[in-house]
């Protein structure tokens, strides 16, 4: 089975207006002309993001969101609701990265409501998981990381599922410049798999593409890639550099 890879950014609270524009006019230029692109995804805070779509209408480079709220409207100060994403052109949506989950009390209860109310609109959304060190340690990762993806696809329709996309992000990969190995991210990429496989079955299974995150750079992504189970990149630090998030992009086809 080939899958179109995704090479995605995460700009977490970083960029303003007129950076984020400068940056998306880069990228568009230093990734003009790569044969078989794989699908670009930047996802910028959510202030820059009517700038972002307006930036990229001539294609190439989709833009997502942080974060989303599973309701669409009301009394909910601060948050941002599906049908507003949607409504000014943002195409993905990051649910339950590690820091939302560490920094802002997000469970997996939360990250399953945000992943049904996505899907109940157009938004792809890039569903995060990932262990933290202790839990490495512990020998704990695989049970952690199996019962974050079960938990998030509870009451996820059959129909719905082959929208979603995965991204393992071991924690303590995370902005520590102490990426996993390739055979490490793919060990745990084909658990992923095979769990979505038992919910969903082969097809399923086989189409979902499975992101590893955690200090990827230029020089480690075609290593990453390369492994079976691997079907592109979410990165952070290096994807604010737009000559750094071309260097990915190219080392990964
Ligand atoms: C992230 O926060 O999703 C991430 C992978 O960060 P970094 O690339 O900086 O480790």
């Amino acid at each position: 089975m080939s899958r179109r890879p995704i090479i995605a950014g995460n700009w977490k609270l970083n960029k303003t207006h007129s950076e984020a524009r400068q940056f998306l006019l880069k990228l568009r230029n230093g990734i003009a002309g790569i044969d078989n692109p794989p699908e670009v995804l930047i996802c910028p805070p959510s202030v820059v993001l009517e700038t972002a779509v307006d930036a990229t209408r001539e294609g190439g480079i989709a833009i997502g969101a942080q974060n989303v709220y599973w309701e669409s409207a009301g009394a909910f100060t601060g948050e941002i609701s599906t049908e507003m994403l949607e409504s000014l052109g943002v195409s993905h949506v990051l649910i339950g990265h590690s820091e939302r989950r560490a920094l802002f009390g997000e469970s997996d209860e939360d990250v399953n409501r945000k992943l049904l109310k996505v899907l109940s609109g157009t938004l792809t959304p890039v569903v995060c998981v990932g262990e933290v060190l202790a839990e490495r340690e512990a020998g704990k990762t695989e049970h952690v990381v199996v019962e974050q993806v079960k938990n998030a696809l509870l009451g996820v329709a059959h129909e719905h599922a082959r929208r979603i996309v995965l991204a393992y992000e071991p924690v303590w990969a995370i902005g520590t410049g102490l990426s996993a190995t390739p055979d490490q991210a793919n060990t745990v990429h084909g658990l992923i798999r095979r769990s979505v496989g038992a919910i969903f079955g082969d097809a399923v299974a086989d189409e979902l593409r499975v992101l590893y995150g955690g200090s990827v750079n230029p020089d480690n992504t075609a290593g990453l890639m390369a492994e079976s189970d691997v079907d592109g990149v979410l990165v952070g630090g290096a994807s604010l550099d737009a000559g750094a998030f071309a260097g990915i992009i190219r080392a990964a086809v």
